[in-house]
């Protein structure tokens, strides 16, 4: 505007000056009275110099003119490159968008950073709205809008815009709009900056944050002094201290001192040389516990490879640690008792041997069973058994040497490895400590338990020049502890092996004896003790073997047991004795009672009633003609079921003894609630009398038991006259015993019966 101004006034000048130069110089001519010829003359004069002054005016005014606009388009140019410079140093590109006319002017960069050729036909302009992502078009939209209608200083946002070849980028647009004197925009000019790459390194950045804080590992940064600049969460709780009070410290605190120097010095110096180090550290918490950790260090360098950080991830591996060890704890020891198994015991075995064959030594081995545990096992649940299993380990490793090895071998089973011996004798004060560990009841669910062990004992090399050999060996010596009445120990000799093979002999032809009819069943009378007469006979089996003859039940019934055998015996036994005692009594022998033994397996398994209702039908005995004996341990032994099948058996009208009372372990509860009728006194209370005081005291209580619970007495094993006296002053009627007669055959018993009719017959 002021530039037409300024052409206006010069031109006005012009002007005003020509028309005075004309009329002042005309009549300047006019008063100085010159001729009309020279008038012309001067006025052609005239008029040339005015067309030169003129002339000379326009030349300065136009060269003026054009200097300073080749001055100012060449500032222009330079302010221009210089601005094109700054743009291309700063990688933005401009654009220049005319609002009234829609035109849109795109800088080469920014046709670059969108991936538009700079001499191709397809042109950005006009299309920004179509290159929005459509998730960031309405902010975008809106922004510009607020900037338009004048409710931002500035027009600023970031956006998703599509590029050519490279799917959608991340750009930073920014810009101001020209207005016109009423606030109206007309021109909005701004910059445009691809923040892709910043963009996605503030997501990396985001992202790590979150696992930094978020992972279970403990990260520590430290500076290249190696003092901790920052830590994580997991940091924190590994290591129980806060971020607070380590950050400015060197992870040094956190040292246990289970490393040496040399240790770290070659941590420093793989880190030097590979930048990273990996490895097992056992530090120390807050809270003074020392822990093992896995962790890595990586070194990290600044753009100029100058050491600036380093980066500390490490996970706490205490608890792998711990499964570890458990794991390997579990594959040598037994659970229940933590002692060593099999695996171990046979480990150390072999060394012990190696070890003694060196030395010219010896190595024992105990092979120890606790006697009758499977009856406390049944009566008392297993829970109650396992308890008493981890108390008797207790109390046998607390009596035993450092160096030996108490092993468990499973269930009631115990191996006591003794190193280190000169000979067989040094093994007997080891047995009786053993022996000793049991002379005290055990508390099992508050209630005394006395238990005994039985000991097997082998020896290297005498008995075995292999842990194998020696174990089997110690295996069979426990047999002859158990044989010989329990509690007790028994090393192993030659004849145990042979006795060992003559069981397994004994078991294969026991199956034919019962199908091959080569049972025998005996009979041994009950005599009443007031007239010495037979008023009742106990049925026992026999075995007539091929070759070794008849075999007392001692040699075959354990045999029997494990070989799931007796509960054929016994009924074998019953029908025979059943049938036999029909005769007797069809004969007119006034009998009272055919007693019948009945194992605990034959009980357990639950058909005895059937079976004994069977027998009796089929013989047409009548029921309280029949007595069936059971052991004390077995009677005490059974479960609630086998009470109900005793009460059922009750209730066919079948008498029941306990047997052999006085050797078991009888409640006083229990013997109350079985239904029974009768006791009979254990050979063992009677062999000794009269003279043995101990057992005449314990013959009385039982008979006053017996007496006190309405139940009928009969003493077993009565061999001489005064002991049948004695027994009969303590209120015992019946007695069974050599004194009368041997368990005999059916035919010599009947012939004493015989004897005793025509007796009283006369
Ligand atoms: P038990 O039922 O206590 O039988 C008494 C045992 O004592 C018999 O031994 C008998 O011969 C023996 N005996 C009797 N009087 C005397 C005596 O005055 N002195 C001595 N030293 N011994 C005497 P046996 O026949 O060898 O039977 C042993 C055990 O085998 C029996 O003890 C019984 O528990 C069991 N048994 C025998 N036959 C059978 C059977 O058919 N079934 C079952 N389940 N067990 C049986
Ligand atoms: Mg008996
Ligand atoms: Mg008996």
């Amino acid at each position: 505007m002021s530039s037409n101004r300024s052409a206006w006034q010069i031109t006005l000048i012009y002007l005003i000056v020509s028309a005075l130069w004309i009329l002042l110089s005309d009549n300047a001519l006019t008063w100085l009275g010159f001729g009309a010829e020279l008038q012309q003359r001067l006025q052609t004069v005239k008029g040339l110099m005015f067309i030169s002054l003129s002339a000379g005016l326009i030349f300065f005014l136009t060269r003026n003119y054009l200097r300073r606009r080749r001055q100012q388009e060449r500032e222009l140019r330079i302010s221009e490159q210089r601005f094109e410079l700054a743009l291309a140093g700063s990688e933005d590109g401009v654009w220049d968008w005319q609002l009234n006319s829609g035109q849109v002017h795109f800088s080469r960069q920014c046709r670059a950073m969108l991936g538009f050729s700079e001499t191709g036909k397809a042109d950005p302009a006009g299309k920004w709205a179509e290159l929005l992502h459509p998730e960031d078009s309405a902010a975008a939209r809106q922004a510009l809008r607020d900037h338009l209608a004048g409710r931002t200083q500035r027009f600023h946002h970031v956006h998703r815009l599509r590029h050519q070849q490279d799917g959608f980028r991340w750009f930073e647009a920014s810009g101001r709009a020209l207005r016109d004197p009423t606030g109206k925009p007309w021109r909005i000019l701004g910059i445009l900056r691809d923040v892709t790459a910043q963009k996605e390194s503030e997501d990396r950045l985001r992202q790590a944050a979150v696992v930094f804080d978020s992972t279970t590992e403990g990260v520590v940064i430290t500076d290249a002094d190696n003092r901790m600049l920052n830590v994580n969460q997991a940091f924190c709780q590994i290591t129980g201290y806060s971020a607070d009070e380590v950050i400015g410290a060197k992870p040094s605190v956190l040292k246990s001192g289970w490393h040496d120097a040399d240790f770290y010095q070659q941590m420093w110096q793989a880190l030097e040389q590979d930048g990273n180090w990996q490895g097992e550290v056992w530090n120390r918490r807050k809270n003074g516990e020392i822990y093992p950790q896995w962790q890595t260090i990586n070194s990290v360098y600044d753009k100029d490879g100058k050491l600036s950080h380093y980066v500390a991830v490490f996970a706490d591996i205490s608890k792998i640690k711990r499964s570890e060890q458990e794991i390997d704890f579990l594959a040598h020891n037994d659970p229940l008792t933590r002692l060593p198994n099999r695996l171990l015991l046979n480990e150390r075995l072999e060394n012990a041997i190696q070890r003694a064959k060196r030395q010219d030594e010896k190595v024992g081995l105990i092979f120890i069973a606790i006697d009758r545990f499977k009856a406390v096992n049944d009566s008392l649940g297993h829970s109650a058994g396992d308890d008493l299993l981890r108390a008797a380990a207790q109390r046998m490793l607390a009596r035993s040497r450092e160096q030996d090895t108490l092993a468990r071998l499973g269930g009631d089973e115990f191996v006591l490895l003794v190193d280190d011996i000169q000979s067989a004798d040094a093994l007997i004060p080891v047995a009786k400590r053993l022996l000793a560990c049991f002379d005290q009841p055990f508390d099992i669910d508050q209630q005394p338990l006395h238990l005994s062990v039985s000991l097997g004992i082998s020896l290297y090399p005498d008995d075995g020049n292999d842990a194998r050999a020696l174990l089997t060996h110690a295996d069979t010596a426990l047999t002859l502890a158990k044989d010989s009445g329990r509690n007790t120990y028994a090393f192993y000799t030659q004849a145990l092996t042979l006795h060992a093979r003559e069981r397994i002999a004994l078991e294969s032809s026991l199956h034919q004896a019962i199908s091959g009819r080569q049972l025998r069943v005996y009979y041994q009378p009950q005599v009443d003790l007031s007239n010495g007469r037979i008023i009742g006979l106990e049925a026992l089996v026999r075995w007539q073997h091929p070759e070794l003859g008849l075999l007392t039940p001692d040699r075959f019934l354990p045999i029997a047991v494990t070989a799931g055998l007796m509960i054929s015996i016994d009924e074998y036994v019953l029908n025979q004795a059943c049938q036999q005692m029909q005769r007797w009594l069809d004969a007119g022998f006034g009998l009272q009672r055919m007693a019948v033994n009945m194992s605990g397996s034959w009980l357990e398994r639950g058909q005895v009633v059937e079976s004994v209702k069977q027998s009796l039908a089929r013989n047409g005995l009548h029921a309280h003609f029949l007595e069936l004996e059971l052991t004390e341990t077995e009677a005490m032994r059974h479960s609630e079921s086998n009470l109900e099948r005793l009460d059922s058996l009750r209730q066919l009208g079948i008498a029941l003894a306990i047997d052999d009372f006085g050797t078991g372990y009888s409640s006083l509860m229990r013997l109350k609630r079985l239904p029974v009728n009768r006791l009979k006194i254990d050979r063992g209370f009677v062999s000794e009398l009269p003279h043995d005081q101990n057992d005449a005291a314990i013959a009385r209580a039982i008979i006053a038991l017996g007496q006190s619970l309405n139940m009928e007495l009969v003493a077993e094993g009565v061999e001489t006259r005064e002991q049948a006296a004695m027994l009969t002053d303590m209120g015992c009627h019946i007695a069974q015993g050599f004194l009368y007669s041997r368990p005999l055959p059916a035919v010599e018993i009947e012939e004493l019966l015989q004897q005793q009719l025509s007796s009283s017959l006369s």
